[in-house]
């Protein structure tokens, strides 16, 4: 099939999702308000996406095979992870629609390629050096100073495959363990960050761009904890981080989604972190705040209709459910006080339909809406459900 720049995919369609994680599902509930129909592909059968799509394959993602089933039912393909398997995505390219293309998961799925690609957009990144031995690291380190941060340039999610580097003591082991992920390695300037901030935007085969408004981000052991938004910086920020993901859109020729994650210095210096070429976690307080959600907005674009207004309707603080949270929102669910009428909150519930509550694992979110995100933010802490973070 051809991949054509004009082709619309009208409301009645089916859209086919490699992956069946809490991103699919949200990304199927907005789309079937829209009329669309879905397909998702996954491994474990009753995955959250496959819960409430019109048909789960069962397969795994490297499975050419499944990924055919998939193409074959599917009017357009999208994904809700970045690891996609290159042989999947060549035959997906080959016998399916899939607008996104596979090169922006090329370049997201390595750092190096990343951070180029952003660099040739015009847009900063902290200072970084490919290492590819230990020496090599050693003198690294005495340019950059410590603390630094050695990452891996393939797989590393939520913190993982990274060191920050504290003195040149670390360097041998820091080099030896990480190079165990068999991938390139860089090392990057640390960025005495004063937010960590992320702005998602959105890009259709017609060439329309469109950001969502910033948000704050406060991690917890290297996993979201927070979006709040508007975030707590001056508007003139706001806007330039907005500016900066429309940029790297638009330069990328991204088709659906990008979330970029951004450092924001005292000095009001902007550095992009990472990207991700999907729905993100941040951007969730989108779906009760915004006039549009990320993930109808991700339906519009790939399927080429007019992308949606991302106006902020109101403030808003998204907070993470992790696996430990769960019993204790379920046991405060049925209270009037969780209502939060009296804070002149209203906190929205969503869970993902995951069956075992992990410690860490992302079971849902809850996007408070107030007349301002202390309000919001005050009625978190009363839960205590948060509160040994
Ligand atoms: P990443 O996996 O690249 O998203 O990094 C995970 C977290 O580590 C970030 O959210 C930051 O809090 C921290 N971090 C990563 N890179 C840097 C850096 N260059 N300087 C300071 N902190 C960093």
């Amino acid at each position: 099939m051809s991949q054509s720049n004009e082709k619309v995919i009208k409301p009645g369609g089916t859209i086919g999702i490699l992956g069946g994680g809490q991103l699919g599902r949200m990304l199927t509930l907005a789309g079937r308000n829209m009329g669309y129909r879905f397909v998702t592909l996954d491994p474990t059968s009753d995955s959250p996406c496959g819960q409430v799509a019109d048909q789960q394959i069962v397969a795994h993602y490297d499975d050419v095979a499944a990924a055919r089933r998939l193409a074959e039912q599917s009017d357009v393909i999208t994904y809700e992870f970045e690891n996609v398997d290159a042989s999947v995505t060549e035959l997906l390219m080959k016998e399916a629609y899939v607008p996104q293309g596979s090169k922006l998961l090329y370049t997201t799925q390595h750092r190096l390629r990343e951070k180029r690609a952003i660099e040739a957009a015009g847009v900063p990144v902290a200072p970084y050096e490919e290492i590819s031995s230990a020496e090599q690291l050693r003198e690294a380190v005495l340019r950059f100073g410590t603390p630094c941060v050695l990452k891996t340039a393939m797989g590393g999610y939520d913190g993982k495959g990274q060191w920050v580097i504290r003195s040149l003591d670390e360097v041998t082991e820091a080099y030896e363990t990480l190079s165990k992920a068999r991938t390139e390695l860089v090392l990057e300037q640390f960025i005495h960050f004063d937010k960590e901030l992320s702005v998602i935007a959105a890009r259709s085969p017609r060439g329309e761009v469109k950001a969502f408004p910033a948000a704050e981000n406060i991690h917890v052991d290297n996993i979201l904890h927070l979006s709040i938004v508007p975030a707590r910086i001056p508007q003139e920020v706001q806007r330039a981080a907005e500016e900066l993901a429309i940029q790297i859109a638009s330069s990328l020729g991204v088709i659906g989604l990008i979330a970029v994650e951004l450092f924001l210095t005292k000095e009001g210096q902007l550095y992009v972190n990472e990207l991700a070429p999907r729905p993100h976690n941040s951007g969730h307080y989108t779906m009760e705040a915004c006039r549009t959600s990320q993930f109808e907005q991700h339906v519009r674009a790939i399927c080429n209709l007019p992308l949606g207004s991302t106006e902020l309707m109101s403030p808003v603080v998204m907070v993470n459910l992790l696996g430990e949270h769960v019993e204790p929102i379920l046991q405060a669910v049925d209270q009037v006080e969780f209502e939060g009428a009296d804070l002149g909150v209203s906190p929205k519930l969503h869970l993902y339909g995951k069956q075992e509550a992990k410690e860490k694992r992302k079971m849902g979110h809850i996007n408070v809406l107030a007349a301002d995100v202390d309000q919001a933010l005050a009625w978190i802490e009363r839960t205590g459900v948060w509160e040994s973070k």
